[in-house]
């Protein structure tokens, strides 16, 4: 298939679902671990034409929505140091912390702006010289090698007041800790397609091997998720679980060599708290110390106070996959995208926005 139609091909899409209706002849709990995925799974109302044998379940890949309430809260605090600009892309601007967003610090005085990349981030850094421009680097392994290149290219120009509060999560580490905790029982996991473009679908053969749970990787459009299904569903129907690879035009058994040879070169894998998971080991990326300068954590120190997160919001349950949104009490009531109380209702791959978004296609 070369054509973006093709991938939303109606008759394709029937032969699949009734594939997965004939094979599918127990309950299953297959979890999406991207945000992206749920976004798609709505958006499509892929819910509704898989059998009722199977239970797709939203997992923690929202990287807005994992980063933990303390460094959200680091972040603001690192606003307020005079003369500093705070870069940060546009979902975290919205995220209320313990006392107040990004957004509302920035009507409050601080130079909160937002960009599109770290390039613009870069070029601020150089059309303000005299002051500290800090990137809020928040992403799994699919940003992190663009953050790294903008700090090597301030290494490069010599460009002393740029640096990066780095926040960056690994995904398989997360996978591993949901499993271990086994709050939630899952049958398959449907992979991150562009998480694993950069780190490879051999990334995930823990997943099998360890844990017995197939993965299977998937991309953005209907087919390639109803195909993860199908592939999810003959796996664990069979007892063969291994890890496919439906987004074959853009994954590779090795991932990317040049990405991952960047982020090695400026990043080392560090413990790291994660909203609803806690503090998981070598689940992270910290800047290496010999680029220090560029760590706006070592440059930096700020006292953000105790952290505090809001009583009623669910959103770790649903980063865990124990509920789905609307199982929270404050779900389309008191938080809705225009007044969200929790990040998974604020970024563009919440759990809570896509089924607020696309509630009509609940079951
Ligand atoms: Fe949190 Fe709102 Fe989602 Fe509830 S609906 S879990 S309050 S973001």
């Amino acid at each position: 298939m070369k054509y973006i139609d093709e991938f939303r091909d109606p008759e394709l899409a029937r032969r699949l679902l009734s594939r997965i209706e004939r094979r599918s002849t127990r309950l299953v709990r297959l979890m999406e671990f991207c945000g992206g995925h749920t976004h798609a799974i709505m958006r499509y109302g892929l819910r509704t034409l898989l059998p009722p044998t199977v239970d797709l379940r939203s997992g923690p890949g929202c990287p807005v929505c994992v980063t933990a309430n303390a460094d959200l809260d680091r972040a603001i605090a690192l606003s307020r140091v005079p003369g500093l600009i705070l870069t940060t892309f546009g979902d975290m601007m919205r995220v209320p912390g313990s006392t107040e967003s990004l957004q509302e610090a920035k009507a409050g005085g601080a130079d909160v702006r937002m960009v599109y990349s770290t390039l613009d981030s870069l070029k601020i850094a150089r059309e303000n010289p005299s002051r500290p421009v800090v990137f809020l680097g928040v992403g799994f392994e699919t940003t992190a090698p663009t953050v790294a290149a903008a700090i090597l290219q301030a290494q490069d120009e010599g460009l002393a007041n740029f640096s990066v509060l780095s926040l960056h999560k690994l995904t398989p580490p997360a996978t591993r800790a949901i499993l271990d905790a086994g709050e939630v029982a899952l049958n398959g996991i449907i992979g991150p397609g562009h998480v694993t473009t950069i780190i490879g679908a051999d990334a995930w053969a823990f997943l099998p091997a360890e844990y017995g749970v197939p993965l299977a990787v998937a991309g953005f459009e209907p087919l390639d998720i109803v195909r993860a299904v199908a592939d999810l569903i003959d796996m664990i129907e069979d007892g063969q679980p291994c890890v496919t690879n439906s987004y074959a035009r853009s994954v590779s058994r090795q991932g990317n060599p040049a990405a991952l040879e960047v982020m090695a070169r400026v990043f080392s894998v560090s413990a790291a708290e994660w909203r609803g998971l806690g503090l998981l080991p070598a689940s992270g990326l910290s800047i290496r110390p010999e680029l220090s300068q560029y760590d706006a954590a070592h440059r930096f120190e700020v006292d953000s106070g105790p952290t505090r997160e809001h009583k009623g919001c669910r959103c770790g349950d649903v980063l865990r996959g124990t509920i789905s949104p609307p199982q929270c009490p404050l779900f389309g009531r008191a938080c809705t995208p225009t007044r969200p109380i929790g990040p998974c209702m604020v970024s563009a791959e919440g759990a809570c926005a896509a089924y607020y978004q696309f509630g009509q296609n609940l079951p």
